[in-house]
């Protein structure tokens, strides 16, 4: 995943911002920390915004110089395979070509790879099996569906009291309530 050549190359003079870090040349909605001695003369990215997905990447603190690669966001959505428990992740997917590889990806990191704790926004968790507890518990939610956040109309973040979109519908899981 390499960056843009030299002649794509961006823009801010690090030696100016370095000691807080650097909004996103491209938006300048996301800040980015950057700590120059932890990359002190050495490659460093791609790190993408959470806002406009676009990549950065550099050199020591040279200069920023934007990548080839742009990050998507996406939501995921789990469920607890006990019962009807389903959470949804705000996550990301980098040039996207919305195929099979990329949803056995998703399935991949959620179901095996990362622990709960990742997205869950907590502090630990647990699993006691047979008296046992293990402490970094992989694979707890099935992985079920990803979506591009940007196919979800804006009228539905707007909608209901949470002002949060019909998650059962984004993702066409049937209820009681969809079937009126
Ligand atoms: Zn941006």
């Amino acid at each position: 995943m390499g960056c843009g050549a030299k002649e794509a190359a961006v823009v801010v003079d690090l030696k100016q911002t370095v000691t807080l870090g650097f909004d996103c040349p491209a938006c300048g909605k996301h800040r980015f920390s950057y700590v120059p001695e932890s990359h002190d003369g050495r490659r460093w990215g791609p790190w993408y915004c959470d806002a406009c997905g676009a990549g950065w990447c550099g050199t020591g603190t040279d200069m920023v110089e934007a990548a080839r690669s742009r990050r998507v966001a996406t939501y995921v959505l789990l469920k607890d395979p006990a019962r009807d428990l389903y959470l949804v992740v705000r996550s990301g997917r980098t040039d996207p070509k919305w195929d099979d590889e990329e949803r056995e990806q998703d399935r991949y990191f959620f179901e095996e790879h990362t622990c709960p704790t990742n997205f869950l926004g907590v502090d630990a968790a647990v699993l006691i099996e047979n008296g046992w507890p293990d402490p970094d518990p992989h694979g707890v939610f099935k992985y079920v569906a990803t979506v591009r956040a940007d196919s979800i109309p804006v009228e539905e973040f707007n909608t209901g009291m949470t002002g949060h979109p019909d998650w059962m519908a984004v993702f066409g899981i049937k209820t009681k309530e969809s079937e009126g």
